[in-house]
């Protein structure tokens, strides 16, 4: 079967977690660079990869790469590639979004045009026509220079796969769900342990972990752009990989079955948050499966001995916010102190978190959009009593 090269977009500093899922899926991985991971795959790894994989943004299919440091250069390059051997005669196609890093071309609407008119070109001798009615499937081309060599790429996801569809609502500053799930499955946090977000806002980081805990694959409940590609990804395909993630879904823990009910727990100060968190968790399929409850950061508890905090608390968005930190910080150390050997892991904007904290065991830097922020690992410390 013919073989593609596939990148996977992913939040800068968590490559790692890519990889591993892009392995265990069962591919091999050909580049990792920064924010971006390769891996070598055919037709059905598309549709296995947009439905499996939790941490990435979306799934491109490699076009070509060639240098490009002027336009004639650019529609020379885009020319040369086999663009039919991707595009159908009927098909829409356009580059969607163009980005670039240290590279003579930069403008995206020059790029996407040059390009656009040099794909006609190719195509238009290929099928004999000089103009496209391009009213089939969409075929958005996404392209990267970096220091002057052009990535092309086609577009398998459509919508980021970070929609997975039950978020419908969230608060003030939501994380991401690839990144919240991104950060679980680095902390190592398994279905038989205690999860407490204790400061939950609309659920994300709860969701994502009932979702992995009960087998739900991120993506069973949502469209891909490339199901609309009969010539490269056949039907047959997309139906597998449902019926996979359907075979996958632990019907024992969504039942709740004796011996094995997961203790995923959220809290949040804000009455606002629950009907929130509860209508987006209903919406995931896991809604039996987290317990929400109004409660305040300073009132939390657990008699269980060994557990995971995980969570991502206020960082002062607005300044008259950067008053409260220090207090809350310093709450959060207490509440963490005060379980039975619980680990704790953060992710804040805030610089200072440590001042209140105390020093973590592990500090990760980790971009969230262009936002700088640092992911904070603390590892279990015997219980202490409250002062
Ligand atoms: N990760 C969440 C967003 C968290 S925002 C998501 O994806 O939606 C931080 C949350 O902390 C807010 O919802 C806020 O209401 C809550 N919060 C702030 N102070 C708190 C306190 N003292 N106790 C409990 N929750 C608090």
């Amino acid at each position: 079967m013919k073989t593609y090269e596939l990148m996977a977009p992913c939040h800068f500093g968590l490559e790692s977690v890519t990889k591993k899922e892009i392995y265990e899926l069962g591919y091999e991985i050909s580049d990792v660079r920064d924010g971006r991971v390769s891996f070598i795959g055919d037709a059905e790894a598309i549709a296995r990869a947009n439905i499996f994989i939790r941490s990435a943004e979306r799934i491109l299919l490699k076009v070509g790469e060639f240098r490009a440091e002027s336009y004639e250069e650019l529609f020379q390059g885009t020319r040369a590639l086999p663009l039919e051997e991707f595009i159908p005669e009927d098909g829409s196609f356009w580059v969607t979004k163009a980005s670039s890093i240290n590279s003579k071309l930069y403008s995206p609407r020059d790029i996407q045009s040059v390009m656009k008119k040099a794909m006609v070109d190719r195509l238009g001798r290929i099928y004999h026509r000089s103009w496209f009615e391009e009213h089939g499937a969409k075929y958005p081309f996404r392209v990267s220079l970096y220091k002057d060599q052009l990535t092309l790429a086609l577009d398998t996801s459509g919508e980021s796969l970070h929609k997975r569809g039950y978020r419908l609502k969230a608060g003030k500053a939501p994380i991401t769900e690839t990144l919240a799930a991104s950060l679980l499955l680095l902390s190592g946090w398994r279905a038989e342990l205690p999860l407490i977000d204790p400061m939950c806002g609309s659920g994300t980081f709860l969701i994502e972990a009932a979702m992995l805990a009960a087998g739900i694959a991120p993506g069973a409940d949502r469209a891909f752009t490339a199901e609309g590609w009969s010539n490269l990804v056949p039907r047959k395909h997309w139906n597998e990989a449902v019926t996979e993630a359907n075979e996958q879904i632990d019907r024992a823990i969504l039942a709740g079955g004796a011996g094995r009910v997961l203790d995923i727990q959220g809290y949040d100060i804000d009455p606002a948050m629950l009907p929130v968190c509860r209508e987006n968790a209903e919406r995931a399929g896991v809604g039996k499966l987290i317990h929400f409850q109004l409660r305040e950061l300073a009132k939390l508890s657990h008699s269980g001995r060994g557990g995971y905090l995980i969570t991502n608390p206020p960082y002062g968005e607005r300044i008259e916010d950067r008053r409260n930190l220090p207090l809350l910080y310093t709450e959060l150390r207490e509440a963490w102190e005060g379980l039975d050997h619980w680990k704790l892991y953060l992710i804040t904007a805030y610089e200072d978190a440590q001042r209140y904290l105390g020093r973590a065991d592990k500090n990760r830097k980790i971009y969230n959009g262009m936002m700088k922020t640092y992911f904070y690992s603390y590892g279990i410390r015997p219980r202490q009593e409250k002062k």
